[in-house]
């Protein structure tokens, strides 16, 4: 019997959970991932923040992973001989000691690790960084010679992302793990989420699982897989009493935990950080160096040893990203290769978004995701994050600049640079010299002659705000598929073999040269002004014109069905254009690559991956990650799971409220939002919550032009001095324009909210936009939202070309689709009318919006004793279709819907005195 023939059944308990019992939300939660995993799915997975969802997640997800492993071992033990005769027998003891002399030797090794380890730490109080033995290393750019092209900078080759010296450099390295012991890889877990500071959150709760440890006990307990009944490691509860097989210090298996980072993160040569922008490349070049001055941290050929053992110390003690980092430099040991060598026999990988999703970066790192589980935690980011990753962006000035330099590049080097060079740098300056020109020509076509540049030819008005400059951009917008833009640059871009220019670019590494003699150029110049001339604040840091253009041209060159590219007219004399105290500046053009579908760029992921699990705080609607990222899958590969929360239900008061205090309905539709009526109603309402409602309040507004026509109206005294009298209640704080105000306004509300027990305010008032800089990712436990006001429906805006292309994009696509099932249709089934009830475009437009507004939501009740009233503003939130998209514990016949205004007030009433709080 082959391990492919067992199937694990969902386990009744998971004991490996270190809170007993669960709640039953959290059970519930584990059985639906555990099952997910063992029937390869892909999921969907919703458990509000605070319901444990981390701990529920790598439980349920371990415990599968060690039945696994039983699952393996039982396979390979009935492989090796299946009869009841005393050879069989035999056999299978014999191979069952030989797995377990094994497992035990690799145990003791890392105990080993772990020791070794702890010496090292506590010999680390005197410990000094290793200094690099010999001469400084040779800074990278030296003489006019390093900016000449790398060789081989001819099309055709292969390796085209490589240099011929780092091609060398990793052959050598191969020939080194080569000579190594092959080490097992294991089935894994990799775990992504979008930041490392999230990721820091998963190692503490990892530290608390039980799973069951010692050899014996795993070896042993392969004989239940057999059992009719649930096997799980609950089920072993009773004969887990391990203390008289294991030491107290193994009770507990520790699983193999690694964190993965890039160069970025984990690079501990300081010399090399100090000295370069750009660490890859630099480590890259230092790794092609000869033996004196390569990197320091490297341990030298033929003592790889060392390396080793450092990578047993990150398997056997579990490290987040700076732990990893500052083990490196006790250990003295680069704890990025350390950790990419880890990753074979890692049971349990954290990694950020873009480690999992580029292909490129998994390559670098040799990540194969073929039957692993994958794990993407904080699941409402991935779309945006899939469609960010491919997206380019760049503006009218600098494919100027990037034209000055080449050709001031190539005026200078000339006589230096080989004919093939010479042959793409011009090709190169075909394709620059037309994106600039074209780019000119559509900005020129859209103002109006004569106004200086400055007035956009669509608009009338002056825009006085960012949002209104924003929405005026909007108007001026035109999207384009890559194939029409080169067509529209003219003949020549059209005879260009962009993969060939792309080639060179990577291969010759021409972007770097050209940027680092325009560097040297610009450094001198500044020497020669003097001494006081500095570079300017705007040029660190800031990525060289020519990378981005290298980046445009691949994605160009390499541009699918979805790619588009939107020219958008910028007024660049910031936001009041026609303000007369500024001076006039020309419009300008910006310039954007990105993908209409963000599937095809997770596709490879799920294709190669045993199950795929979303997970995330706030995932609905839950139709729009199936829709956007897995329509071209087997229906019945999908799931999903909505739990409730681990709070009692009269912790939350859900409310749509239909009709203000005058009886009229609400409609905040983008027509009605500078209505003086609405916005007096609307004023009307908030003053009648900031006196019942207790400590913080946070209303959202569906956009910034909304919530500035609230606050002028509003501090009118002939339109009802709302913001007087709200303040009479609550201290009224504004969320900041700048990004940069955005922590001090925070920290003023959050001590107005503490310091309202002692003045006549019973809290704090915050006005807010969805979607912008406090609706997501913050977190407003207990007293600083106790309540969470939804101003409309935050829908997206029409008029922008983008939006539309990418309705036009699913729609058409949706209809691709439906022609496939149909012809799929076995005979005498009725072929699909549709894939969904409602059009694709409709559905992306409305998910969108209810996407922004469970985000919202999502601000308060953060834990499972926390309480907070939710209320949406708007006759539309009492439609089943947009009720249906709320979280599962908020909407359906959670919502309450009240008739009339005063009904609202009671419902509040009631909900704030059980909590022996009024505002
Ligand atoms: S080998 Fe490691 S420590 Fe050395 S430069 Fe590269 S990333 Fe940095």
């Amino acid at each position: 019997m082959s391990s492919d023939t067992l199937i694990l059944p969902t386990p009744e308990i998971f004991s490996a959970f270190p809170y007993t019992p669960p709640y039953n939300i959290q059970a519930q939660l584990m059985r639906h991932l555990y099952e997910a995993i063992e029937n390869r799915k892909v999921t969907v997975i919703e458990s509000p923040t605070g319901t444990g969802k981390t701990s529920s997640l790598l439980c349920a997800s371990l415990t599968w992973l060690h039945d696994e492993k039983n699952r393996a071992r039982k396979g390979k033990l009935n492989n090796a001989a299946t009869g009841d005769d005393w050879v069989s027998t035999q056999t299978r003891d014999r191979l069952r000691r030989q797995l377990e002399a094994e497992e035990l030797e690799y145990e003791q090794r890392l105990a080993d690790a772990r020791q070794k380890e702890a010496q090292l730490k506590s010999r680390a109080r005197v410990w000094k960084k290793p200094k690099p033995d010999d001469k400084p290393q040779q800074p990278f750019i030296d003489g006019d010679a390093s900016f000449l092209p790398e060789d081989g900078g001819t099309p055709g080759d292969d390796d085209m992302n490589l240099s011929p010296a780092v091609k060398a450099l990793m052959a050598r390295m191969d020939s080194h793990t080569n000579n190594e012991e092959p080490e097992m890889a294991c089935t894994k877990i990799y775990y992504a989420s979008r930041t490392h500071s999230q990721l820091t959150q998963v190692l503490p709760e990892l530290r608390k699982l039980k799973i069951p440890g010692c050899s014996m006990v795993n070896i042993n307990a392969v004989s239940n897989l057999d059992h009719d009944v649930p096997y799980s490691l609950g089920k072993r509860k009773e004969q887990d009493n391990l203390s008289s097989i294991c030491s107290d210090d193994h009770k507990y298996y520790q699983s193999r935990a690694l964190s993965l980072g890039s160069r970025k993160h984990l690079c501990i040569n300081a010399e090399l950080r100090a000295r370069v922008k750009d660490i890859d490349e630099g480590c890259r070049e230092l790794l092609a160096e000869k033996k004196e001055n390569r990197c320091p941290y490297l341990p030298p050929v033929g003592e790889e040893v060392r390396m080793n053992e450092f990578r047993d110390q990150i398997l056997a003690n579990p490290k987040d990203i700076e732990d990893l980092a500052l083990s490196g430099r006790v250990s003295g040991i680069c704890p990025y290769f350390a950790s990419r060598k880890a990753i074979p026999q890692a049971e349990l990988i954290t990694l950020p978004y873009n480690l999992l999703l580029q292909k490129s970066a998994r390559e670098a790192l040799g990540i194969n995701l073929k039957d692993q589980i994958v794990v993407v935690d904080e699941g409402h980011n991935l779309i945006p994050t899939l469609l960010s990753l491919s997206t380019v962006h760049l503006s009218l000035p600098l494919v100027q600049t990037a034209l000055y330099q080449v050709t001031t590049y190539v005026t200078k080097f000339r006589n230096k640079l080989n004919p093939a060079n010479l042959v793409q740098l011009k090709r190169l300056l075909v394709f620059l010299d037309a994106l600039a020109k074209y780019s000119g020509e559509w900005r020129d076509m859209r103002v109006e002659p004569g106004a200086n540049d400055t007035q956009c030819a669509q608009s009338k008005v002056s825009p006085t705000t960012k949002t209104e400059q924003k929405s005026q951009q909007l108007e001026v917008q035109e999207v384009l598929t890559p194939a029409e833009l080169i067509e529209r640059m003219g003949r020549k871009v059209l005879g260009l073999n962009m993969l060939e220019i792309v080639n060179y670019l990577k291969k010759s590494k021409i972007a770097r040269k050209i940027s680092g003699y325009a560097e040297k150029l610009i450094e001198q110049a500044e020497k020669d002004l003097g001494p006081k001339k500095q570079v300017p604040a705007s040029r660190k840091g800031v990525v060289p014109p020519l990378h981005v253009i290298e980046d445009l041209m691949t994605a160009l060159a390499g541009a699918t069905d979805d790619g588009r590219i939107s020219l958008t007219l910028i007024n660049t004399s910031g936001p009041s254009i026609a303000s007369k105290s500024r001076p006039k500046q020309p419009s300008t053009v910006d310039i954007r690559y990105h993908l209409l579908n963000p599937a095809p760029h997770f596709r490879d992921v799920v294709d190669e991956a045993r199950a795929v699990i979303i997970a995330g705080g706030t995932m609905s609607p839950i139709s729009d990650v199936q829709n956007q990222l897995f329509s071209h899958l087997p229906p019945q590969r999908i799931t999903s799971f909505s739990c409730g929360h681990i709070i009692p239900p009269e912790n939350v008061l859900t409310v749509a409220v239909t009709k203000g205090p005058s009886g009229r309905e609400l409609d905040f539709r983008a027509g009605n939002q500078g209505d003086s009526s609405t916005l007096s109603d609307l004023g009307q309402i908030i003053l009648n919550f900031t006196r019942i409602i207790p400590g913080g309040m946070i209303v959202f507004f569906p956009s910034y032009k909304f919530l500035e026509n609230a606050k002028s109206a509003w501090a009118l005294a002939t339109d009802g001095g709302y913001l007087e009298k709200f303040d009479a209640k609550k201290k009224v704080f504004f969320e900041p324009e700048d990004q940069a105000g955005v922590e001090s306004v925070l920290q003023q509300y959050a001590t107005a909210v503490a310091g309202s027990s002692t003045t006549s305010q019973t809290g704090a008032l915050l006005l807010a936009v969805i979607g912008a800089k406090l609706s997501e990712g913050l977190n407003f436990a207990d007293d600083l939202a106790r309540a969470v006001v939804v101003v409309g429906l935050p829908f997206a805006n029409l008029a922008s070309a983008e939006l539309r292309e990418r309705m036009r994009y699913v729609k058409r696509e949706e209809e691709k689709l439906l022609r496939e099932r149909r012809k799929e249709t076995v005979e005498g089934a009725q072929p699909p009318t549709a894939l969904r009830g409602k059009d694709a475009a409709a559905e992306l437009y409305e998910n969108m919006c209810m996407n922004a507004v469970n985000q919202s939501i999502g601000r308060a009740i953060r834990h499972r004793g926390d309480w907070a009233a939710l209320l949406l503003l708007d006759q539309r939130y009492s439609n089943l279709s947009i009720r249906g998209k709320l979280p599962k514990w908020l909407g359906g016949d959670n919502l309450v819907v009240p008739g009339q205004f005063g009904g609202v007030m009671k419902q509040m009433g009631a909900f704030f005195h059980a909590k022996g709080r009024t505002g």
